[in-house]
Formats: structure tokens, C-alpha cells, sequence
């Protein structure tokens, strides 16, 4: 048998909780069970590297953190960290269930790899920070909390900057696990952010988006196929407007002319195309944009948005 190809799949925040659920850990486990079907199966095939959103369940953790005053509060690093090892759980018990269901043999290797992803501390996002993560505040408690804070519709809100992605810090045993065929948990929720001082790393007060860090692992491990999931069909141009167009197979080019045009917000699609535009023009392989239920369709050519030349 011929080496396997390697797809990296960036599972969106749906694919634990979905929208209008609250995030029970029953919850989180029974959305997870349709796409760890595929990537069970996928796994046949391929060797799969996974990594995935941690949006909510770091909120959760602040807020928890928040309504407790006899316990140390955790810098963001540390709940970075926290959710790599939840999330990593719940992807891993999923997958040995579906794999189990499949053919009962127990033999393919898994593995959850908590990951520290290098930023810049020059970086101008330092400067102007504009994600905005965890509870919503009143305007009174907002204003002795030592954070950044913006106002927003339902009362103020923490941000931090969000640095881009330069360098994933575990790259090379990422690969060792590749050639080992191990499915890879890693990278969750964008990595935990660290800057390099000397021969040390330094988390720091920022998260990652998990899109743009997925990009730079697919480039770094040089994926075969690198499959951005999320709760759409795709990306569409003229998004919620009576015009609204699915793309399919696009060009590079006219996707460039797509992202000037302002089809694609910062906040949601617009790190998915940034993502699979680096990765494509820097490997020149595969990039597709899907929803969680079309995994294995994509990846055979049957759904999503792919970049063509
Ligand atoms: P994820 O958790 O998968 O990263 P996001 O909410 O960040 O999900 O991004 C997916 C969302 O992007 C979709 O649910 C959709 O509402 C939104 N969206 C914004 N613009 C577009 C667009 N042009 N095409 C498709 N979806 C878009
Ligand atoms: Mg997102």
C-alpha cells in the first residue's frame, strides 16, 4: 500500500455546540458523533490531523471563573489550555466510539497534543485589541475590571488582541505522528499563543484564530487537502441578500476580487478564505470550505468551496 495522503480538518464551533444549546457536556458529545463517523472512515484512507474552535467553552470557563472568588483566577493561557484537554477528551472518546462501530479492531492510533502556537509581540494587533471573548458585563462591574472592554448590545465585553499565527511550536512531532499514521487532535481552539524570548516561551493575553493556525499547520505538515468545516454549505458571495450565490470551484483570482469587495466579514468567513487562499497559494494543494455534514463529500470533490488555479 502507497503512503496515505494527509487532510486537515478545522472543525467550527457547531461541531460541539450548536446554536441555541447551552454546551452541556451531553450536548457537546452528541454533536460530535456525525463527524467523527467521517473521520473515522476518512481515516482508512487518510491520515487526518484535526483541530478545532474553543470559542464557547473558554467563555464558559471565564464565566465560571468570574462567579468564584476563593479559587486563583487562571491567565487566558492556562484556559487556553484547559479547553485543548476538555475538547481533546470529548474528540477522542467520539472517535474510539465511531472507530469501535466501524470494524472493531481497535488498531488506529489517536492522540490529543496540547499545542503552543508562536506569535509576534510586535505584532500591531498588541496594539488594538478586537476579539472579543467571555461574559457579558454591566456597565458598572465593566468599569473595575482591569480589562480591555468594548460596548456591545447586551452590555460590555472583554477583548483581547488577536495576533496572526507565525509558527506552530509542536510542528515536529505533529509529523512524527503523521508518519506513525496517529490521528492528531491538536492546535485547539488556535493554539495557545506564545512569543519567543531568547531560548524561552511566554504565553501571552491573546487568542488565535483557530482558521488562520490551522493554515499554518496545513502549510508546515504540507497537507494533501486542507478542509475548513463549518455550519455552511460553503462561502457565498452577496451573503444574506436576496443575490446570495454558493461558490463552488473558484479561482483564485476572482476570490482575491471577492475578499476587496467585502463579501467575506472579519469576524466569520473572512479568516476561512484567508486560511485556504495562504494555504493554497503556498502549497499549491488542495483547500476546501464545507459544512460538517459534507467532510467526505468534499474531500471526493462533491461539496464546498474549492480554490482552483
Ligand atoms: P466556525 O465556528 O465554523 O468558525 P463562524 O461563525 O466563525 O463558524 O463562521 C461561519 C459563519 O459565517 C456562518 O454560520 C455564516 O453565518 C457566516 N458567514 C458570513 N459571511 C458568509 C459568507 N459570505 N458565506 C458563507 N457564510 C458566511
Ligand atoms: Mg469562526
Amino acid at each position: 500500500m502507497g503512503k496515505k495522503q494527509v487532510v486537515l480538518i478545522a472543525l467550527g464551533g457547531n461541531a460541539l455546540i450548536q446554536k441555541g444549546q447551552k454546551g452541556t457536556a451531553e450536548e457537546q458529545f452528541e454533536n460530535l458523533k456525525s463527524t467523527m463517523k467521517q473521520i473515522a472512515r476518512l481515516s482508512k484512507k487518510y491520515t487526518v490531523v484535526i483541530t478545532h474552535g474553543n470559542g464557547p467553552q473558554v467563555g464558559n470557563l471565564l464565566l465560571q471563573q468570574e462567579s468564584c472568588h476563593e479559587v486563583p483566577k487562571m491567565p487566558l493561557e492556562i484556559i487556553g489550555a484547559m479547553t485543548q484537554g476538555q475538547i481533546g477528551y470529548m474528540i477522542e472518546s467520539s472517535l474510539d466510539t465511531a472507530l469501535m462501530e466501524l470494524d472493531n479492531n481497535g488498531s488506529q492510533l489517536f492522540v490529543t497534543l496540547i499545542t503552543y502556537v508562536v506569535v509576534d509581540e510586535n505584532d500591531p494587533a498588541f496594539q488594538q485589541p478586537t476579539k472579543p471573548i467571555g461574559p457579558f458585563y454591566a456597565e458598572e462591574r465593566a468599569a473595575n475590571l482591569p480589562y480591555h472592554m468594548v460596548k456591545t448590545d447586551k452590555g460590555y465585553r472583554r477583548v483581547v488582541a488577536s495576533p496572526k499565527p507565525i509558527a506552530i511550536v509542536e510542528h515536529r512531532e505533529i509529523k512524527k505522528l503523521i508518519e506513525m499514521d496517529f490521528i492528531i487532535i491538536c492546535t485547539g481552539g488556535g493554539g495557545i499563543p506564545v512569543i519567543r524570548k531568547e531560548r524561552k516561551f511566554r504565553g501571552v493575553e491573546a487568542v488565535i484564530d483557530k482558521d488562520l493556525a490551522s493554515s499554518v499547520l496545513a502549510q508546515e505538515i504540507n497537507a494533501d487537502i486542507f478542509v475548513v468545516a463549518s455550519d455552511v454549505e460553503g462561502a457565498a458571495i452577496h451573503w444574506g441578500k436576496p443575490d446570495q450565490t454558493l461558490l463552488r470551484k473558484v479561482k483564485l483570482g476572482d476570490l482575491g476580487r471577492y475578499v476587496h469587495e467585502g463579501h467575506f466579514p472579519a469576524g466569520s468567513m473572512g479568516p476561512k478564505i484567508e486560511a485556504v487562499i495562504q494555504f493554497f497559494q503556498n502549497t499549491g494543494n488542495r483547500a476546501v470550505i464545507c459544512h460538517l455534514e459534507d467532510i467526505e463529500k468534499a474531500i471526493d470533490g462533491n461539496a464546498g468551496t474549492e480554490i482552483v488555479q
